[in-house]
């Protein structure tokens, strides 16, 4: 171990996982989660910048975005344009990188043994970028023709609707992916030159202190953290605040905001979004209190509100949880897929979403309500304990972007697990807050034709997509009805049952051998079946593969066509007995 503040390890991890960690943070106060894994064939690393788009200046926006294009365009130690992309390329890897409101984040994969050059050409990015004038020229037209692919998608069109309709001047209303106006015109527009911009922008939002790597290599830890300290310590740190000058009490939400948004997509859908602005939920990651509005609220279960539309036909799916996130904000978003039918209801579906919060949700007897919690924990509990491995870049990503999010050893488990009991009332403050219709924008996205507008209405177009949208103030009525807990719940609402699948041990059955050749246990004329033993991870889970063979399907399309939609019907009716079991990590796949 080297000089600088005491190396830690994470304080948990899983009981499936045989890697080693380190924690470690530099001189110039860089956090760096090291992985040693000496049986991968991968290597990879992730570094995310608790810098983004909310850092654009109103002139020139989507410069985050371009900034993180440009770095990968040569630094000084590595001049060459392509350098680092041929690099893992000709390393059977690839790297890429992306811009959120608040963070950015780079990260690559390659072959295990060229993990020391990629690190070498990767530090450079964060030391030394070149900025060179003319690939500038070059690099825009890049994100010119991204945006340009992005303008027909309907999720992204969404998106910077609720962007663009926030409050006039803050850096929410910006456009975050930018285009050739907004970084060539614009910028020319009022004498300035972007290059200087995007040195500006580099040297005043990049920092070492605000930047969290993660490594993953075959090599062993002290190697590793050589490595890392020879070539990051020259990462200059200018000791800022993460999301540098913006205002964390300027909220971009205003009551225009808090409206209906009649929007038009490009592709024919039915959406109906409830939007709930909070606060950020990271700092109470200990307890997680909207983690339990969005199981129950996203619950597919008897009682459910999602089994409630499907009931009546009114919907196909419901999402619950926050979608959106920032270091000062929050977006809790109910989601609904509505069908046809639905769409002339959809006001009747927003009231049963808000029986639901202000009946079920809020002030039902705690003791039910600490039993769903205690599902949730044991569940979050043992999926951390047996967690499945993911790819080795997706986890080097992960784990950089838990470290802008949670204490440092809490790096593996800061998002999943809850630490404390959850205090009720605390949740109930938390819906009389946030979740009432005063603090409520919807989101009606339908084919013209549906939408319960006027025929003479002018529509608006959103500046950067050109989404075709109209705001309406919700109506005085509607805002009392949902906001009246005196309103009688529909009876079929309530909250989830007790999970049945909740496993009560997970501890496997003495000393047992694992086998590699299976055994038949059922032999008959029409049935067999075989069974193998595999406890290799020590991991209490099992797969059960049942194969039907069956004819009808082979000679005729018509027949196929009927077995696939059988197999769609039955995942359909079985969908609310299967959901609590798949809470529960029994997969269940046709
Ligand atoms: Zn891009």
């Amino acid at each position: 171990a080297g000089q600088g503040m005491a190396t830690i390890e994470p304080r948990r991890k899983p009981d499936s996982d045989n890697r080693a960690y380190r924690l470690i943070q530099l001189d110039n106060a860089l956090d760096c989660v090291l992985i040693s894994d000496p049986e991968t064939q991968t290597a990879a690393a992730a570094m995310a910048v608790a810098a983004g788009q909310l850092q654009d200046p109103p002139e020139v926006q989507g410069l985050a975005h371009f900034c993180e294009h440009m770095l990968f365009l040569g630094n000084k130690k590595f001049p060459g344009e392509s350098d680092f992309d041929s690099f893992c390329a000709q390393s059977a890897g690839y790297s890429n990188a992306w811009t959120s409101l608040d963070r950015t984040v780079y990260h690559f994969m390659l072959a295990h043994d060229r993990l020391y050059d990629a690190l070498d050409r990767f530090s450079g990015f964060f030391s030394a970028p070149l900025f060179l004038e003319d690939l500038t020229d070059r690099e825009l037209n890049a994100i010119d023709s991204e945006n340009n692919k992005n303008l027909q998608e309907d999720s992204r069109r969404e998106f910077q609707l609720w962007r663009s309709t926030s409050k006039d001047g803050h850096p929410v209303q910006r456009f975050g992916t930018g285009n050739y106006k907004t970084l060539h015109d614009m910028p020319l527009e009022s004498g300035t030159n972007i290059r200087e911009h995007l040195l500006r922008f580099w040297g005043q939002n990049y920092s070492a202190n605000i930047m969290k790597l993660c490594i993953l290599g075959r090599e062993n830890l002290d190697t590793l953290e050589s490595w890392v300290r020879s070539l990051f310590s020259d990462v200059p740190n200018n000791n800022i605040e993460p999301l540098r000058g913006v205002l964390k009490d300027d909220d971009p939400f205003n009551s225009a905001w808090k409206s209906m948004y009649h929007i038009v997509p490009v592709k024919e859908r039915r959406k109906l979004v409830l939007y709930f602005p909070t606060d950020s939920t990271y700092p109470n990651f200990r307890q997680k209190p909207t983690r339990f509005l969005s199981h129950c609220l996203g619950h597919e279960g008897p009682g459910s509100i999602l089994s409630l539309l499907k009931k009546k036909g009114w919907a196909t799916d419901l999402g619950a949880g926050t979608a959106t996130q920032s270091t000062h904000f929050a977006l809790f978003e109910v989601s609904i897929k509505l069908t046809e039918e639905g769409m002339p209801h959809y006001e009747e579906v927003i009231d049963f979403v808000f029986q639901y919060i202000n009946s079920c949700l809020r002030g039902t007897n705690n003791e039910e309500r600490r039993r769903i919690r205690h599902e949730c924990e044991m569940l979050e509990e043992l999926n951390f304990r047996f967690r499945n491995r993911v790819r080795e870049d997706q986890y080097t990503e992960q784990l950089a972007c838990n470290l802008t999010r949670y204490p440092r050893e809490e790096v593996l488990c800061g998002p999943d697990l809850f630490y404390d009991p959850l205090d009720f009332d605390a949740v109930d403050a938390l819906i009389d807050r946030h979740f009432n219709s005063k603090n409520l924008r919807i989101d009606l996205v339908a084919p013209l034709a549906d939408q319960p507008v006027d025929g003479d209405t002018e529509w608006t177009e959103e500046t950067w997509y050109k989404t075709k949208y109209v705001r309406r103030d919700i109506s005085p009525d509607l805002l009392a009805r949902w906001s009246d807990r005196s309103i009688k719940c529909h009876p079929d609402l309530h909250l989830p049952r007790a999970n049945p699948y909740t496993p009560e041990q997970w501890e496997l059955k003495g000393n047992l051998q694992s086998s590699t050749t299976p055994t038949k246990v059922i032999d008959t004329d029409t049935v067999q079946a075989w069974h193998v033993l595999d406890t290799t991870y020590g991991v209490p889970k099992a797969s059960v593969r049942i194969q039907l063979s069956s004819f009808v399907g082979e000679k005729c399309a018509r027949k196929a066509v009927s077995l696939r939609m059988l197999l769609e019907l039955i995942q359909e009716v079985t969908n609310e007995e299967a959901y609590d079991a798949e809470e529960a990590g029994f997969g269940f796949f046709i």
